[in-house]
């Protein structure tokens, strides 16, 4: 999936060096959300801590992925659709924790609109729904 990951790095501009080409790799080939953590196990020797720190850093602020936030107060990373760049990074969809195989996934459905009291003013909003996923079901 590096072909793919190629392609994404040009068309946002960004320089295509191996450790970015090596991470956003690992977001095409999997389904759902990563961590840190997992991210530094899976990629080779050349990428270590700071450097997949930095990356995810410029794949935020780029629009290639963006934050799922984990039950556990911990933090998640999934891969962007197309639409996704700099300016507009919008993520109104659904995320969805699988207690099963305890894997987060987006879910192609919008967080629906919630009527906030008076003199209060949404900027983002985060849904995360627990449960058991269409592999574990
Ligand atoms: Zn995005
Ligand atoms: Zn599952
Ligand atoms: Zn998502």
């Amino acid at each position: 999936m590096k072909r793919v990951a190629d392609d994404v790095l040009k068309r946002h501009r960004l320089r295509r060096t191996p450790s970015r080409k090596e991470i956003l790799g690992l977001f095409f080939d999997h389904d759902y959300a990563l961590s840190q953590g997992i991210i530094e196990q899976r990629v080779s020797q050349a990428s270590d801590r700071v450097t997949v720190y930095r990356t995810l850093k410029t794949f935020l602020d780029k629009g290639l992925i963006h934050k799922v936030l984990d039950t556990d107060g911990g933090l998640r990373y999934a891969r962007c659709n197309e639409t996704c760049v700099t300016s507009n990074h919008h993520h109104e969809h659904v995320h969805f924790k699988c207690t099963q195989c305890n894997q987060t996934s987006c879910l192609n459905v919008t967080i629906p609109t919630v009527a906030l009291p008076k003199g209060f003013r949404a900027k983002e909003s985060n849904l995360l729904i627990q449960g058991v996923c269409g592999s574990c079901e």
